[in-house]
């Protein structure tokens, strides 16, 4: 659907930015209706652990379908959904839809919930989650909550603090994405996160190049010597697994292992790939 016609005289960059406005505009509006539309869905991808590949948790991620749209992905929306606000209410119902899934399927495992740095912003979110674990009755070891680094930069003591509130009730915290941010290694020294997300862009090639491969055994070493897992995102090939697993991953999450997928469609019982 080009916008290519504009008023006349308006140059065609005008034009083209007024068009990217306006589906913004669209966009946003449409997702403001999603979530009681029931157009919100979460999937889950397993996590495997590096040595016997059995399963020890999912992920949770956001999907939206729109009518006419499809498939919209979290790369387009969830910036929109954090720039209007609308990740709070999303968010709240993305972990309590969370928790209340890994409560009535206990081979679901730990769930990991991702939270966004818009979150943190707002008042309560540590007693939000308290609400939540209450309301779903899940044990809190069996949830975990994912931040990027991007949570610490606006308001690291306040982001410390509520942190430190979700780790006290016994919720596990691990870091997403990590290694692709401006302070990864400064945010690692400020809280004790309970896991390290190896950021996928680093898997691809550890099992070809070097300097890729020397990265990852950097990383690895950090967690060991700070006493903190690492986890692998985005495993997808046997050589990849056989690297990570050599430089000493703890845990493994990628579509080897599977793809993320709803709920009623998780083959649960079966083996991991690389068992
Ligand atoms: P993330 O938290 O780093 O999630 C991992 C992403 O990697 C997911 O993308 C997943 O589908 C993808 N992935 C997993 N394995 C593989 C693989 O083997 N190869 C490749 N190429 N990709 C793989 P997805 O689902 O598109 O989500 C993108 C991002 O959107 C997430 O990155 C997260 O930052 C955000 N997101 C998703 N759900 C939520 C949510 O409920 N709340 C918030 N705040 N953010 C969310
Ligand atoms: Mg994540
Ligand atoms: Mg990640
Ligand atoms: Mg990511």
């Amino acid at each position: 659907r080009a916008k290519a016609q504009h008023g006349g005289g308006a140059c065609f960059y005008q034009a083209n930015m007024d068009a990217a406005v306006r589906e913004r505009r669209r966009l946003s509006s449409a997702l403001r209706h999603a979530l009681e539309d029931g157009q919100i869905s979460l999937f889950y991808q397993r996590q495997v652990t590096a040595g016997s590949g059995r399963l020890c948790g999912h992920e949770a991620l956001m999907r939206w379908h729109h009518p006419e749209r499809g498939w919209v992905p979290p790369a387009d929306f969830i910036p929109l959904a954090e720039e209007t606000g609308l990740i709070l209410p999303l968010g709240e119902w993305a972990l309590r839809t969370a928790c209340a899934d890994a409560k009535a399927e206990p081979r679901l495992g730990k769930v990991a919930v991702n939270l966004s740095p818009v979150q943190f912003r707002q008042a309560g979110l540590a007693a939000l989650v308290a609400t939540v674990l209450a309301e779903t009755g899940l044990p809190a070891r069996r949830l975990e909550l994912e931040i990027t680094e991007s949570s610490l930069m606006q308001d690291p003591v306040r982001t410390l603090e509520v942190l430190r509130e979700i780790k006290a009730l016994g919720v596990s915290v691990a870091m997403d994405d990590f290694g692709t941010g401006h302070s990864s290694l400064a945010t690692l020294r400020a809280f004790s996160f309970d896991k390290i997300k190896l950021d996928r862009s680093f898997v691809p090639e550890v099992d070809s190049n070097p300097q890729a491969r020397a990265i990852l055994r950097a990383v690895v070493g950090i967690g060991r010597g700070l006493g903190i897992p690492v986890l692998a995102e985005g495993v997808e090939s046997a050589s990849e697994l056989a690297c990570l697993r050599d430089e000493g991953c703890a845990e493994m999450q990628g579509y080897l292992f599977g793809r993320p997928a709803p709920l009623t469609a998780l083959d649960l019982a079966a083996p991991a790939a690389a068992a």
